[in-house]
């Protein structure tokens, strides 16, 4: 046969194999972690560096995955979206999410992440009006992320919904800007309440031309009358180079990690939320 005496390809093809294998136990597990509750959401604060306090806490899914421990979201909700339990997850986190914001302070709102293949999922609407109206959450404590490959894919329905959630009283929030394309004719479509700035950024801030960027950011934002987030803010050299160019709202190791649910209160009792 093709791999007789060619033990390198052998060796390959055995890799391969135990990959494949690996991917799909991956597979057969995620179908099933929703209805088992392996899934939970983690929090960490968003914070206005200014007051002191926090405006809120963005939602990240975590796995615990009965073998392997917590997988990381980066590694099981692109398999997600491959295999269609996106919509049945994604449906589970608004829920979560907006329940457990309830019953935190007024001031203090919640993020949730919406991956793009919810936009392709003609509920989402009726998702998110669901989720507020079970929790009895206020819409304006309700903040949905998008990244720009959201606006990559069909645009004229893709922005019909992101109207659509706007008159629901949620806000809309750019994550990670600055690493896709075209970013700045996406701010011309579509009118975002927040600019997350990409934490790839803020790493390289002992860099001038980071600096440059983040200050350019920043100015754009507040010329468009979005407010603007930096993300993965993990010192205080970091925090200092923000303030000095007018951003006062971080996310980051510096502040807190994300954290289970039963943490938060303690977060928002340290930062003495009015
Ligand atoms: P993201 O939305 O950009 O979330 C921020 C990520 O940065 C989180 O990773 C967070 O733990 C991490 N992070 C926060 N502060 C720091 C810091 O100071 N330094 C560094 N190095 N990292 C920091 P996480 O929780 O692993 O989530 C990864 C990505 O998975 C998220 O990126 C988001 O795109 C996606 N994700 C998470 N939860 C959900 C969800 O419920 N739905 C969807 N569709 N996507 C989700
Ligand atoms: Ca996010
Ligand atoms: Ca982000
Ligand atoms: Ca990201």
């Amino acid at each position: 046969a093709k791999s007789e005496g060619r033990g390198t390809y052998r060796f390959f093809e055995a890799e391969m194999d135990a990959l494949h294998q690996a991917r799909r136990n991956l597979e057969v597990a995620l179908r099933v972690a929703l209805d088992r509750g392996e899934l939970e959401l983690f929090y960490q604060p968003l914070v206005n560096t200014a007051h002191h306090e926090i405006s809120g806490f963005e939602a990240l899914l975590r796995w615990n995955h009965p073998q392997r421990g917590i997988v990381s979201p980066l590694e099981f909700i692109p398999v997600a979206e491959e295999l269609g339990l996106i919509k049945n997850i994604g449906r589970w986190v608004l829920h979560q999410a907006c329940a457990e914001a309830a019953g935190w302070p007024e001031a203090v709102k919640i993020a949730v992440n919406l991956s793009s293949i919810q936009f392709r999922n003609h509920d989402l609407v009726a998702d998110v009006a669901s989720a507020l109206k079970t929790s009895g959450l206020a819409p304006d404590r309700l903040e949905l992320e998008i990244t720009e490959s959201l606006l990559l894919q069909d645009n004229a329905s893709v922005l019909a919904t992101l109207h659509q959630l706007r008159k629901l009283g949620v806000s809309i929030s750019m994550d990670d800007f600055g690493t896709g394309y075209s970013s700045l004719s996406y701010l011309q479509k579509f009118p975002f309440d927040k600019i997350k700035i990409d934490q790839s950024f803020i790493q390289r801030l002992a860099e001038q031309d980071s600096v440059s960027i983040v200050r350019a950011v920043i100015s754009l934002g507040k010329s468009l009358g979005m407010s603007v987030l930096a993300e993965g803010v993990e010192t205080a050299e970091q925090l200092k180079v923000l303030q000095a160019e007018g951003c006062w709202d971080i996310q980051g190791y510096l502040v807190s990690p994300p954290k289970p649910a039963l943490d938060t209160m303690g977060l928002i009792d340290r930062y003495c939320v009015t």
